[in-house]
Formats: C-alpha cells, sequence, structure tokens
C-alpha cells in the first residue's frame, strides 16, 4: 500500500492552545540556540499536532562579547548583561526563560533577580532525567569552566549526583574542541572520537552516564558514542520548557 499523503497531524488541542511564552537567552553559541528554536518546535507541533509550534522570544547576544568575559573572569559583568537581557524578554512578554547555555548558569542567580518571571535551570532539568533513569554517579562533560568550577557540579550534586570530570587532559581537549570547533559550526570526526575516548575513561572511573553539559555536545555526539547513557542537556532543557509552557493545556 503506498503511504497517505503527507499532510497536518490531527490538531490534538482541545482548545485554541494558549502556550506561555518561552525567552529564551541566547547566541552562546547560536549554534546550539538554533537548535534549542528546532527542538522547541519539533516538541510542541508532537505534543498538540496540527500547526502548532512554539510560542518564543529570542535575545541572541555577540558571543565574542560573553567570552572574552568569560576567559577575564568578569562573571558579574556577563551577568548584569544577561539580566538586562533577561528583562528586556520578560517586558515584552516572556512567561519563562531558559539560558541556553551550561556556561553561564555561573549567573543564573544574577539573572534570576532580575526578573519575575521563572528562569528554568538546565542542571535542574538535567538533573531530574538522570535521576528518572534510576542513576546517581554521572561523567561531566562541559566547557572548563563547567568541569571545573562549582556552580555545576553542586547544582548536581545538590539533587544527590556523585560528579565525575575527566583528568586535565582531556579537560582541556573538550574545552578546546567547544570554543575551537562547535561554536563556529565545525563537526570532525577525530573530535568524535576523542569524546568517545574521554567517555570511555569516565566510564572506567565509575560513570554509570554522562551529561553533554554544553549545549553543542549533541552536536558532536549521542547515544550510538557512548556505552552508557547520555543526557543531552540541550534536549532536556527544551524538553523541560515546553512542558512548563505546556501545562495546563488540554491536549485532548
Ligand atoms: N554553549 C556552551 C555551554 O553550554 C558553551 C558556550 C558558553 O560558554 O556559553 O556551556
Amino acid at each position: 500500500m503506498p503511504a497517505p499523503p503527507a499532510g497536518p497531524r490531527p490538531d490534538r488541542s482541545t482548545q485554541a492552545a494558549r502556550q506561555r511564552v518561552v525567552g529564551m537567552l541566547g547566541g552562546m553559541s547560536w549554534e546550539s540556540t538554533a537548535e534549542y528554536y528546532r527542538l522547541a518546535n519539533e516538541l510542541v507541533r508532537e505534543r498538540l499536532g496540527g500547526l502548532h509550534s512554539a510560542r518564543l522570544l529570542l535575545a541572541s547576544v555577540d558571543f565574542a562579547e560573553i567570552e572574552r568575559l568569560q576567559v577575564a573572569g568578569e562573571w558579574d559583568r556577563a551577568g548584569e548583561l544577561l539580566a538586562g537581557e533577561a528583562a528586556r524578554l520578560e517586558a515584552a512578554g516572556a512567561e519563562l526563560l531558559v539560558l541556553c547555555t551550561n556556561t553561564m548558569h555561573r549567573v543564573a542567580d544574577q539573572v534570576q533577580a532580575a526578573v519575575d518571571v521563572p528562569l528554568l535551570h538546565l542542571a535542574d532539568a538535567t538533573a531530574a532525567a538522570v535521576r528518572a533513569a534510576g542513576l546517581s554517579t554521572v561523567g561531566l562533560l562541559g566547557t572548563a569552566f563547567t568541569m571545573e568550577q562549582a556552580f555545576y557540579r553542586d547544582r548536581l550534586a545538590g539533587h544527590g549526583l556523585h560528579v565525575l570530570v575527566p583528568g586535565a587532559a582531556d579537560r582541556a581537549e573538550v574545552h578546546r574542541v567547544i570554543y575551537d570547533e562547535l561554536c563556529l559550526g565545525v563537526v570532525r570526526e577525530e573530535s568524535r572520537e576523542a569524546y568517545r575516548q574521554v567517555i570511555g575513561r569516565l566510564v572506567d572511573a565509575g560513570a554509570e552516564g554522562v551529561v553533554l553539559g554544553c549545549t553543542e555536545i549533541e552536536l558532536l555526539v549521542g547515544a550510538g558514542d557512548s556505552p552508557v547513557p547520555v543526557f543531552p542537556t540541550t534536549r532536556l532543557h527544551v524538553e523541560a520548557a515546553v512542558t512548563a509552557a505546556l501545562d495546563g493545556v488540554p491536549v485532548g
């Protein structure tokens, strides 16, 4: 039998869906923010059917400015900048916010303090997924800031997780690939293989799962590159945001 002609899927919403507007703080880098945008729209279409798509506002910063502040350790200045963007999103009608980068959750409290609407913390969404999978010891891949500073590991630990990070040489390579390749849209097979090796060493050290704790990493590796479950933070964050945005929207 030939497949039926493709067409809009049935609209599963039982009334005009009034989604909450998600405000995205993005551009860090835009390569992963594009994934946030695509995934949010795909998920809303899956959940509501028909021609539904996500109600979104995007503030996209110049990543070069943010990266300069990271390297200089000027986190307060970066936090001020992002807090200003968050306030603008709220004023424009955003009802909940997502900060589309693990690293800049270093200043999540500063961003949250600037607005009344909730900022959905990426590490909380990730930890919930790890717990739901029944795991407690995870390896963490991300930027050097995310792997080496306390803000992210402590947030995961606050959910009862034990967090392992790669050794110094592996951390340097994981960090280099993020800034020199993935944030520039470059995906190399050699780097994929290097990440597989790092993941293997984390598993040897006891990791039961691996947090892809940088929003570009899932552009490079996925479940097929790891002997243990991976937790892709971009996808998990978007799922949490869409779930919150659709909370109370009848879907039949
Ligand atoms: N997107 C990355 C992250 O999730 C790295 C870029 C940044 O430093 O914001 O951490």
